[in-house]
């Protein structure tokens, strides 16, 4: 509970003394934009303001508790006067029915009614435009919080009507420190806080106990890769993908080898270059193969083909093949 609180009040303090401002005061704007880089908290950010316009207990800055049942509605999207969409699922249909919802009062006491578009700039501007004319009516009790990951791509317009709060970029140093402060062994700091710039969600990958699990297979792996046996196949048929227990455990495992082959190519490039994890296999690897730059393409092709639902062992087989002849 109040994770994104205080993220937001420890990293991102520019955005949480706004929102503090804004609800303090009682001066919230009709429509807002989150912005951020992909895999900052945009969504989360969004639902904590949505949270802090109908808690029940808000806090001494009057933002969210978090806690009480209005939050909780909110966290669960069962507050009748909340929606979330995904700006690629705003079509004509789904326009005109939020439109007719617009016209209707709030069902709940707050008298307030909420909408999130989840990464505005995959709606279609139609749709968006039809949204914010009901958005500007000067008595409107309705507050549209859009989240972003490309401010540029939205037109002009549609921004100039929303006041736009933007995540700041984490540095990598920030990253691992933020790690490292919240117990997380170096090499494991270092390895994931190249994969996402979400600190909150790294921090939860790393604590999860499958992040163990995982990075034993990748260890396997870079060992196999580093003496370039071709016994890798088989460990990975009957062991390795056994470990997986679902589709994101292997997005992460995919992830993580392609950092380290990303690491190996700098080496290759520059000798004296320090990896911050798996150092010696990845010195080896970087020795030991020519085409290092085809071997990330080959993850990205296997990441793909999995996006598609094929077959993993099929997956697994095509790309350890392809590793290791390059
Ligand atoms: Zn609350």
């Amino acid at each position: 509970m109040n994770k994104i609180k205080n993220y937001l009040e420890d990293k991102q303090p520019i955005v949480f003394q706004v929102l503090k401002n804004s609800f303090k005061s009682n001066k919230t704007s009709h429509a807002y934009i989150i912005s951020g880089s992909k895999g900052s908290p945009v969504l989360e950010t969004a639902m904590f303001m949505a949270k802090s316009f109908i808690c029940q207990s808000k806090d001494e800055n009057a933002l969210a508790c978090e806690e009480c049942i209005n939050c909780q509605k909110i966290e669960n999207q069962t507050y009748a006067d909340f929606k979330v969409i995904n700006g690629e699922q705003l079509k004509t249909d789904v326009t005109l029915s939020i439109q007719e919802e617009f016209n209707k009062s709030a069902i709940e006491p707050e008298n307030v009614k909420i909408y999130i578009i989840h990464l505005i700039e995959k709606a279609p501007i139609s749709s968006l435009n039809k949204l914010l004319k009901f958005i500007e009516e000067p008595d409107s009790n309705i507050k549209a919080i859009f989240t972003s990951n490309s401010v540029s791509s939205i037109l002009p317009t549609i921004v100039s009507r929303c006041q736009v709060i933007s995540l700041r970029e984490f540095m990598m140093k920030d990253l691992v420190n933020y790690l490292k402060e919240n117990d997380v062994k170096d090499d494991d700091a270092y390895l994931i806080s190249r994969i996402s710039n979400n600190a909150e969600k790294n921090l939860q990958l790393v604590k999860d106990e499958s992040f163990e699990t995982i990075k034993n297979v990748l260890k396997e792996s870079l060992t196999y890769l580093a003496n370039k046996r071709d016994y890798f196949i088989v460990y990975f048929q009957i062991d390795g993908i056994k470990q997986f227990k679902n589709n994101d455990e292997i997005d992460l495992f995919l992830d993580m080898l392609e950092i380290c082959l990303m690491e190996a190519l700098i080496k290759k490039e520059d000798k004296t270059h320090v990896s911050f994890f798996f150092d010696d296999l990845i010195s080896m690897i970087s020795s030991k193969y020519e085409h290092i730059d085809q071997m990330i393409n080959d993850i990205t092709k296997a990441k793909i083909d999995l996006l598609s639902n094929a077959n993993k062992n099929l997956v697994f087989d095509k790309l350890l093949i392809n590793l290791l002849r390059r």
